[in-house]
């Protein structure tokens, strides 16, 4: 039968390539809930809400329209009918994200929305509290790890020409952004008790994909 299966872990780790090519392989549906809180932080970006104005915040998420279109080349994010895919990637947005998660109004939309996902059984989830707090009875659960170094290498390949940085400025920001999204009061990026962590810094893609099917198989 179908079971829904939880990968979480920080910024870089491997974990949405992962999370699709699990997917993919098992004819199950891919959840990426970062690039949900991405929307929002897109959405209050252009609305001019400042990241810790929580009541402006709360406002904006009621009303808010976020929707993930499964897709051969990956996932299309929809913000109200446009299509955000590229937009929610930028810098700007990383670098704002995640103080607005870290808001309680944001976080309980966003959660009733991606457990609405997941009601019918046959999804793969990546997130930083999927395991512990969205679905925790969730069959497999993944807790996703690479060092720093590794991860900011990874994203350093992923950056476009115009946003090129230095590597040590990447390793700096997601060095921070690791500890904010671990340091936050509600829903911090934590392992849960039954998630089994796997290192993915001298592993390839294909040899992480092929241990969470085995996983899923058993
Ligand atoms: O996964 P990604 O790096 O795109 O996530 C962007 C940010 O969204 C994270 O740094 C985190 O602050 C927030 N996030 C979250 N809970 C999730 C997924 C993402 O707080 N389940």
């Amino acid at each position: 039968g179908r079971i829904n299966v939880a990968i979480d872990g920080p910024a870089g780790a491997g974990k949405s390539t992962v999370a699709r090519r699990v997917a993919e392989q098992l004819g199950y549906i891919y959840i990426d809930t970062g690039a949900m809180y991405r929307a929002v932080a897109l959405a209050a970006n252009r609305a001019g809400i400042s990241p810790g104005d929580a009541d402006r915040l709360a406002e904006l998420v009621k009303t808010i329209d976020i929707a993930l279109e499964p897709g051969a080349d990956g996932q299309t994010v929809w913000l109200g009918g446009e299509n955000v895919t590229a937009a929610i990637r930028t810098r700007e947005v990383t670098l704002k994200v995640s103080e607005i998660a870290s808001h309680e109004a944001v976080r309980m939309r966003l959660v009733e929305m991606q457990r609405k996902l997941a009601a019918s059984k046959g999804v793969v989830m990546d997130g930083r509290d999927i395991g512990t707090h969205v679905l925790p009875d969730a069959e497999v659960k993944v807790f996703l790890v690479a060092s720093v170094k590794v991860r900011a290498l990874r994203r350093y390949q992923e950056l476009s020409e115009s946003e090129l940085v230095p590597i040590e400025q990447l390793e700096q920001e997601i060095a921070e952004r690791d500890r904010s999204d671990e340091s936050r009061d509600i829903s911090p990026l934590i392992r849960a008790k039954d998630a089994e962590v796997l290192d993915s810094t001298d592993l390839t893609i294909d040899q992480v994909v092929e241990h969470i099917l085995d996983v899923c198989r058993t």
